[in-house]
């Protein structure tokens, strides 16, 4: 894969990776006195994963934590 833009606009670094939304399924179990509580886990749907895109560019990260946005290029 390739970006535009493929360093970090403010210190330069390469992307560590892309920003990611991953849904998930919180976990319930019967209450006492009727309704349900969290079970205190998540399964993480992993089929959900999608890269996060701000107006058709790809959100990216470098190691420091800065972020910013670039559509691809082709390789
Ligand atoms: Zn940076």
């Amino acid at each position: 894969m390739r970006w535009v833009h493929d360093k970090c606009p403010e210190c330069g670094e390469p992307p560590k990776g892309t920003l990611e939304v991953v849904q998930g399924l919180a976990l319930l179990q019967p209450a006492e006195g009727g309704g349900f509580e969290y079970k205190g886990e998540t399964e993480m749907l992993w089929a959900s994963q999608k890269t996060v895109t701000c107006r058709g560019r790809d959100v990216l990260l470098c190691e420091n934590g800065h972020e910013w946005q670039s559509i691809r290029a082709p390789d």
